[in-house]
């Protein structure tokens, strides 16, 4: 779930019961997968059960932090005020080692070098004392 606050203010996350588990994990520096104990699937997406085979028993796993870049694009036209100062940046789909896919952003490294398949590694960047994004440099 996404707030916006104002034009000038970049919209947080807000944890909710669904996800709590997942933004204390990366408040301590862990991105946190669920994993099916049935069928081994792996999950980026906080669910009930899982999608692959509907089995409740799943197991949240912190990631390698390892990942490579699926898909991206450099952002030179802010999509509001709040992000004016940060373009251009990249925005990424991160294809974790694991094997799920997130949307995610580059920190510490030139967007316009920024490559399919290029190695990433996760970087957890504390905004609040509840909100920890995670976000991805060049490995
Ligand atoms: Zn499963």
């Amino acid at each position: 779930m996404i707030k916006i606050q104002d034009g000038l203010q970049k919209p947080l996350p807000m944890p909710d019961g669904d996800t709590a588990v997942f933004w204390n994990g990366l408040r301590e520096g862990k991105l946190l997968l669920q994993h099916c104990l049935d069928c081994q699937s792996v999950h980026y997406y906080q669910q009930g059960i899982c999608r692959q085979c509907g089995s409740q028993r799943l197991e949240h796993r912190a990631a390698s932090g390892r990942g490579t870049v699926h898909s991206y694009s450099v952002v030179h036209r802010a999509p509001g005020r709040a992000f004016k100062d940060d373009t251009p940046y990249a925005v990424l789909l991160v294809k974790l080692e694991e094997g799920p896919h997130m949307i995610s952003s580059l920190v510490d490294g030139d967007p316009e070098k920024v490559d399919f398949d290029m190695p990433l590694q996760l970087v957890c960047e504390k905004l609040s004392d509840e909100v920890t994004l995670p976000r991805f440099r060049p490995a």
